[in-house]
């Protein structure tokens, strides 16, 4: 007999467990909110570590597609003093595959391939230990039943309820994000600034980083500390903070600048050329977020383990979704399903933990009252 199983959210977490079930030939129902791939823009360029989203894409048969996509160009990194001098200048080399960048798109597309996700099903409730398994309650009123439901639906997760009274808090840390459009051509001496991958800026409890995605877009991210409006409805990326309208272009453009005063011109014209600013909050769920395991219902990825944007959520995501997709697909007897997701889980709370922690200091130290701390997590990692 086969399981029944569903899979919330298709993330990269929600991708990579259904592909690699599929590689199995393991039967999986993808239920996903939005309407369909392309109903919103897929965000900006993540690198994929060799023991984490490449393992995980190896995993579903996928690496050479990833290696032919991918940029190995773009794990370049250089680091400015706000006075536009050049502190820290990392090249890449074209053959080294440690930390490739794709695009978010990108990877959406080589992971959905042959899936048949079902678009405009956004779940609201799980109810595990019903008499025929986990329930699943979708927004137009329906109701399924399955033996496993993965909740791989992100940072506001409808199924951890199931598992978790926690709710993500916010970190005092918010991003803004711009971008900009073939820089090569309309903006050269921006291209030139950023480079082949990353630069970033670190002032006093501030930042501003681009990254070079594919076909000359830049994303911008400025970094600041700013509470959050009280009435905010912190469940929304979008979430207004206090001091800035999202919804008025110029109007955020100016605060940013007004924020950023006195950093080096050429920085700042990242923010003057920056098309729509979106907030971005930054919420965490708690270091080390665990539950009593309920039979029947788990949780993948953000919604596990939301952690500070710092390189690693999507690659962990995606190790967590191969890993348990792989265990599965090695049971065939839904007898021992329980125990497999069982030991999944304690698996994933260890090295979810480690890098939570990792990742909390890190943001403290990125945006930071001392911009010398930034520098010094740098040189710690990058290669010499
Ligand atoms: C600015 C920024 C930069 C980042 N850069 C990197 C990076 O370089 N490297 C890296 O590893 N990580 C990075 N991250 C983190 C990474 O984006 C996340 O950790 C990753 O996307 C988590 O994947 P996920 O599948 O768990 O969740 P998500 O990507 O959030 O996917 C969840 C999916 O579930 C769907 N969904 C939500 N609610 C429901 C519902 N009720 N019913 C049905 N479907 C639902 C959503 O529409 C979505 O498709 C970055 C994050 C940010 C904000």
């Amino acid at each position: 007999m086969r399981h029944r199983i569903a899979v919330i959210g298709a993330g990269p977490a929600g991708l990579t467990f259904a592909r690699v079930l599929h590689r199995h030939d393991c039967p999986v129902t993808v239920l996903e909110r939005d309407p369909g791939s392309d109903a919103r823009p897929p965000g900006g360029t993540l690198d994929l570590h060799e023991k984490m989203g490449q393992l995980a894409l190896e995993k579903a048969g996928l690496l050479a597609e990833f290696e032919a996509l991918s940029r190995p160009e773009g794990q370049a990194m250089r680091i400015l003093d706000v006075d536009g001098t050049v502190l820290r200048d990392w090249p890449a080399r074209p053959d080294d595959l440690a930390n490739p960048e794709i695009d978010r798109g990108q990877l959406r597309d080589l992971l959905l391939g042959p899936l048949d996700v079902q678009w405009g099903r956004g779940v609201t409730e799980v109810m595990p230990g019903t008499r025929d398994g986990a329930l699943v309650r979708f927004a137009d009123g329906r109701e399924e039943t399955f033996d496993l439901v993965i909740g791989a639906d992100g940072a506001w997760s409808r199924v951890r309820p199931a598992l978790s009274s926690v709710t993500p808090h916010y970190t005092g840390v918010t991003l803004v994000e711009t971008s900009l459009d073939d820089v090569d051509t309309r903006h050269p001496d921006l291209a030139r600034l950023i480079g082949d991958g990353s630069m970033a800026v670190y002032g006093v409890n501030r930042a501003l980083v681009a990254q070079r995605n594919s076909g000359g877009h830049v994303k911008v991210y400025a970094q600041f500390r700013a509470p959050l409006n009280t009435s905010a409805d912190t469940s929304a990326d979008t979430s207004a903070v206090a001091g800035l309208d999202g919804a008025d272009v110029e109007a955020v453009r100016s605060s940013l600048l007004a924020l950023f005063d006195g950093w080096a011109a050429p920085v700042l014209d990242l923010l003057r050329h920056g098309a729509a600013f979106i907030p971005r909050p930054l919420h965490v769920l708690p270091v080390s977020h665990t539950w009593a395991h309920v039979p029947g219902v788990t949780l993948l990825g953000d919604a596990a383990h939301l952690m500070p944007p710092l390189g690693l959520g999507a690659n962990l995501a995606m190790l967590e979704g191969a890993e348990l997709a792989e265990s599965i697909a090695a049971t065939p007897d839904p007898g021992d399903l329980d125990e497999v997701v069982r030991a999944f889980e304690e698996q994933m709370w260890a090295r979810a933990a480690k890098w939570a922690e990792f990742t909390a200091a890190g943001l403290e130290r990125l945006v930071s009252p001392d911009p010398a701390e930034a520098l010094a997590l740098f040189d710690s990692v990058q290669p010499s």
